[in-house]
């Protein structure tokens, strides 16, 4: 039975590249599920890669559709889940890997109790360190995520996995080790 992954944390605290290290590794192991986003497109981004981008009437159309398992308002933009790729790809067999922020990852324990959801951590001073370095947002949106991070973070209890992402290496293989040990290989 395909399974579906929920991989979780504050931004910047390194979700995509310890997802990244792990598919490296094991690309066997799942696929990640591409969400809709009314974000502008970063340099290097492509449209059907990182993200479906749509205008904020687009994705409204679909919010009316019913066409997201979850979705949210994150820093200014919407973000959702679309639920036509993940049944695309568990119809496929594939493991589902959902790269989401906090509240849409608790919705998703709610519509899916099979999920299993990881919460990625990074202590405070790493993330403004990393939000800074990334340059992609400037000093107004990285405090602003910030101080989501500091609420995001009380709700990691409610995760079935914490990985502390201190080091990328090691943060990787612990990573890899719970998605293995969940799927009983
Ligand atoms: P970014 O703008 O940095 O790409 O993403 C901002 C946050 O939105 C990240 O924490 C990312 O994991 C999250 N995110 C991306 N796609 C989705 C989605 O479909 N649903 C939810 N709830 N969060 C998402």
């Amino acid at each position: 039975m395909a399974r579906l992954f929920v991989i979780s944390g504050p931004s910047g605290a390194g979700k995509g590249t310890l997802i990244r290290g792990v598919l490296e590794q094991r690309p066997d192991i799942a696929e990640v599920a591409t969400s809709a986003t009314t974000r502008p497109k970063r340099p290097g981004e492509e449209e059907g890669r990182e993200y479906f981008f749509l205008s904020t009437d687009a994705f409204l159309a679909k919010v009316d559709e019913d066409d997201f398992v979850e979705w949210v308002e994150f820093a200014g933009n919407h973000y959702g889940t679309l639920k036509s790729e993940v049944d695309r790809l568990l119809s496929q067999g594939a493991n589902v890997i959902l790269e989401l922020e906090v509240d849409g990852s608790l919705v998703i324990k709610e519509a899916r109790p099979d999920a299993c959801l990881i919460f990625i951590d990074t202590d405070l001073t790493e993330l403004r360190r990393r939000l800074i370095s990334r340059q992609t947002e400037g000093l107004d949106e990285i405090d602003r995520r910030l101080q989501i991070a500091e609420e995001q973070s009380k709700d990691k209890l409610r995760f079935d996995h914490v990985v502390h992402n201190d080091e990328v290496e090691r943060a990787v293989a612990e990573l890899l080790a719970t998605l293995e040990r969940e799927l009983g290989r």
